[in-house]
């Protein structure tokens, strides 16, 4: 078993497939290596170590350490430096790498194999720059190994830099450094209780086994549970010789990404900090430059980028720069994200990976990158997220509502724009606030910096607010992966933790629960709350306010969900009961209705009394009064969805949910109705209770209803055709399909098939009008999945109502199972709230034994899904391995669903060799 992978003199043992078993960043740092690119050696201790450490009540496998012994050597080799050595020591960083990136959320130590004696060695080059990095590996070691809160330390570095007055850390003079260094060793004894290990060995198994150990910290765990990363992945760790960013004047470390990951602008695009150690610029503690000249124009708003970019501060080390990134980017042919060490004007990339971007750089990079012929279309749609792509519908400001409020005095200052889009909540300047206000409000989380342990107040946020940082600081990165438009680094606001304020000069200052809008887009920050419009996809294709030529976006956004029409074979339909939302829909590219729920069109004001007539009435000539008022209502209804979906199929439900719901519940409105309807108000109660149900879910309704008053579907079924007719005679093509809810016996669907094709065809001759006519059935009670092959026999489709059949396999009541959900998940009982991804192993295998067993009857069944899984992009991969002919899934989900329906397909043909 190979455990240790080396790298380093232009070759590596490991290449960038290797992701599993090297992690993504040990992984990057081999193929680079692979590929010319100057890189420090190192090595990269397995995944497969981390698995083994965690099944082994933390012991490594046996022969771990002669290969580190090893590889180690070899790493001295390749730098002329011994660890431990006294005169030329060589130190190493020790950090994390998981398989998928997890910034920031587990452990790092940077400068280990100083000691004593080493530091002595370093010291003979550049003392002050020595005893630096020695007090900095102290920290960094006691905070992550012997845990010991970093607090104590920074106490007396601050408390140090009063007494000699220097006004930042470079400012300390050596010799205080060597003090420092003494103080740090005497907190490591009294609050660690030993001596800070001098035995480099020590040290560097120390702090292998604190970064496996932070796979399982509380920030790690939970960033993996909102990012979908599985537990039992583990993670790497890579040992590479250390460079120096912090050795000077003439060097630096820097990140960037070979493309803006907030537009994805075609720009090379980052920031560094001269003279400083690559923590510094992650963290958000400095305010890092830009790299290049056109970035500071770009962002010149901002007052923290009056400084000089690395293109004009190095110019010969930013060409070099760009040859790398240009060479990384042609080779990964994806963009990446980098980061980089200058030292004494001599280049090392640490790290490359696929950069994280926003839904709206996906789209922009994806198509930019097929006319720059670098991927196939094919490739654009699997490299856009299926569920990012509503970030291109979500609101903006209206341009008109915000330049008043900047004209009113409300502009409180600028940042840097790090995601976009609008978002205007209440201010929380807490992780642990943002998510208790955020379920009253939408919430803006104002913080100075981010940290890893903000990330579940981030994720219950409608935006992010910082005032330091830059734009690949902690917030910027996290905010652009959860889509949450975002604003960092805004120095001219003031946060003030204490006293609870945000304060801009000028404006009275702002507390938490006031109301702030942020523009991720532009970087501006204004008080209080701000109109939004339609985004620019909704203003050319729902509102034609707009003209396809003007929006970039809406033509990237087109394309892209055009060639993942050629993809896939899944059809796409939506769920929608009005010719508004249908409209919408098809404009999204539905190519139908999937299911239309005919309940919603009883509640209109005129209706519902009629409803209510229907319901109360004493018997069946009452009842059909009733419903003979109605029915122009319902013709009139499918007038409007037939003409909107013109040509198209058109699944419409008959009535589904239990009578009483469009009853009156409580007294006062018992008494309103009665007066209404001429009931006595004693009389209407007692009706009310007695068609009260304990469970109405598992009740009185569905088809169920029909069978005990047939004359409902009846009416239904006549004005569908009806409105077919008239339609037709119009000159537009109606394709209604009949569908029957909550069928469990063949017997009741034979039934009422007969009756919806008795009714459908007289009301057709009548009218002189030839259509088919279409019955299916919904399978959403667990035995309609088991008897499928008798319901295939009558049925022409079947629709899967995954809600209903998620509630009743489960067990799970729809409207109560919020109070203990969570709480499955959290202790994982369950992997994925049900109702939002299908279960796989369980409702799923009904919708695939189902489909099976019915196509077993019809080979010709058409087959698809209706429940809110139909949206789901998890969910929708599945149903594609079930061999469904579509999904279905609300209007603004249509085009997730078209892009997923294209990627599942992508992956299905993989998979299926
Ligand atoms: C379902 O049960 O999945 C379904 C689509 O029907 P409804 O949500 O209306 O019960
Ligand atoms: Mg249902």
């Amino acid at each position: 078993m190979k455990y240790v992978y080396f790298f380093g003199d232009g070759h590596a043992e490991g290449n960038a497939k290797m992701k599993e078993v090297l992690g993504g960043k040990g992984a990057g740092l081999a193929e680079m290596t692979n590929i010319g690119v100057p890189v420090p050696p190192g090595f990269t201790i397995s995944t497969e170590v981390c698995t083994y450490f965690y099944a082994h009540d933390k012991a490594y496998p046996p022969e771990l350490k002669d290969a580190v012994a090893e590889n180690l050597a070899r790493v001295e080799q390749s730098v002329g430096r011994k660890f431990g050595d006294k005169e030329k020591p060589l130190l190493v960083s020790v950090r994390s790498g998981a398989r998928a990136s997890m910034p920031g959320m587990m452990d790092t130590i940077l400068n280990l194999g100083l000691n004593d004696e080493t530091v002595q060695g370093l010291a003979k080059h550049d003392e002050r720059f020595a005893f630096d990095s020695y007090r900095r590996f102290i920290q960094m070691y006691s905070d992550v190994v012997l845990e010991i809160d970093r607090e104590h330390f920074e106490h007396e570095l601050f408390a140090l830099r009063d007494r000699v007055g220097a006004d930042s850390d470079a400012k300390i003079p050596a010799a205080s450094l060597k003090e420092l260094v003494e103080t740090y060793k005497k907190i490591v004894r009294e609050r660690g209780g030993k001596e800070f290990p001098q035995d480099v060995h020590e040290q560097l198994w120390g702090a292998i086994g604190a970064v496996f150990t932070s796979w399982n910290n509380q920030r790690a765990i939970t960033y993996r549970k909102l990012n979908q990363i599985p537990d039992d992945w583990g993670t790497a760790v890579n040992v590479q010789s250390m460079v120096f960013g912090n050795m000077g004047d003439d060097c630096a470390t820097g990140v960037a990404f070979t493309r803006n990951p907030s537009n994805g602008e075609h720009k090379f695009f980052g920031e560094y900090l001269a003279n400083a150690q690559g923590e510094d610029v992650v963290a958000g503690i400095r305010t890092p430059l830009p790299i290049s000249k056109s970035q500071v124009t770009d962002v010149g708003a901002s007052s923290s980028i009056a400084e000089k970019s690395l293109e004009e501060s190095m110019p010969e080390v930013y060409a070099q720069l760009e040859d790398v990134y240009k060479k990384l980017e042609s080779h990964y042919r994806d963009m990446q994200d980098i980061e980089f060490t200058i030292q004494a004007h001599k280049l090392y990339l640490l790290q490359t990976r696929t950069g994280k971007r926003t839904g709206f750089a996906a789209v922009k990079i994806a198509c930019d990158m097929v006319d720059e012929g670098l991927i196939s279309h094919t490739e654009a749609v699997s490299r856009v997220e299926a569920g990012q792509i509503v970030q291109l519908l979500a609101p903006m400001f209206d341009a008109k509502e915000k330049s008043k409020a900047v004209q009113g005095g409300r502009l409180l200052g600028r940042g840097l724009p790090a995601g976009p889009g609008a978002a205007t909540g209440r201010i929380a300047f807490s992780a642990e606030r943002a998510v208790s206000m955020a379920k009253d409000d939408p919430v803006i989380l104002v913080r100075i910096e981010t940290s890893p342990e903000d990330i579940a107040g981030m994720h219950s946020a409608a935006g992010i607010l910082t005032t330091r940082g830059g734009l690949t600081s902690h917030a910027a990165v996290v905010a652009r992966g959860m889509g949450r438009p975002c604003v960092v680094g805004a120095g001219n606001l003031r946060v003030d933790y204490g006293k609870g304020e945000l304060r801009s000069e000028g404006h009275e200052p702002l507390e938490e629960g006031d109301w702030l809008s942020i523009d991720g887009t532009s970087g501006e920050i204004i008080g209080g709350k701000l109109a939004t419009k339609p985004s620019e996809v909704i203003q050319v294709l729902i509102d034609n306010t707009m003209q396809p030529s003007e929006s970039e976006t809406f033509r990237n956004f087109d394309r892209l969900l055009k060639w993942s029409d050629e993809i896939r074979s899944l059809g796409v339909r939506t769920n929608a009961d009005t010719p508004k939302d249908a409209r919408v829909a098809r404009l999204f590219g539905a190519a139908g209705i999937g299911l239309c729920r005919t309940e919603h069109m009883f509640f209109a004001e005129e209706r519902i009394l009629r409803v209510r007539e229907m319901i109360l009435a004493r018997d069946e000539k009452g009842r059909r009064h009733a419903l003979d008022q109605l029915l122009p209502f319902q013709q009139a209804d499918f007038e409007g969805i037939f003409r909107e979906l013109a040509g198209l199929p058109v699944t419409i439900r008959l009535l589904d949910p239990p009578l009483h719901e469009f009853l009156p519940q409580s007294e006062q409105q018992i008494s309103a109705v009665a007066r209404d309807m001429g009931w006595g108000f004693v009389e209407l109660r007692a009706k009310v209770n007695q068609l009260h149900e304990s469970n109405p879910m598992l009740g009185h309704r569905g088809c169920r209803l029909a069978v005990t008053y047939p004359e409902i579907y009846e009416m239904q079924v006549r004005a569908i055709y009806l409105a077919a007719c008239t339609v037709k005679k119009e000159g537009i093509d109606a394709r209604p399909e009949v569908m029957i809810p909550l069928v469990g016996t063949v017997k009741e669907l034979t039934i009422l098939t007969e009756m919806v094709r008795r009714v459908g065809a007289e009301t057709l001759k009548a009218n002189g009008v030839d259509l088919p006519v279409i019955v299916g059935t919904m399978i959403e009670i667990p035995r309609a999945a088991l008897v499928a092959d008798k319901l295939g026999e009558v049925a022409e489709f079947f629709s899967f109502g995954t809600n209903d059949l998620t509630q009743m396999t489960f067990g799970y009541s729809r409207d109560d199972a919020g109070t203990f959900l969570p709480e499955y998940v959290d202790k994982k009982i369950l992997k994925k709230d049900p109702f939002e991804s299908i279960d796989q192993e369980g409702v799923g295998q009904l919708v695939k034994l189902g489909t099976e067993r019915g196509r077993g009857a019809n080979a010709n069944l058409k087959v698809g899904v209706c429940g809110e899984h139909g949206g789901d992009p998890d969910s929708i991969r599945f149903f594609r391995t079930c061999g469904l002919n579509y999904v279905s899934c609300s209007p603004y989900r249509v085009p997730v669903a078209r892009l997923a329906a294209a990627q599942a397909e992508l992956e299905f043909k993989h998979y299926e060799g």
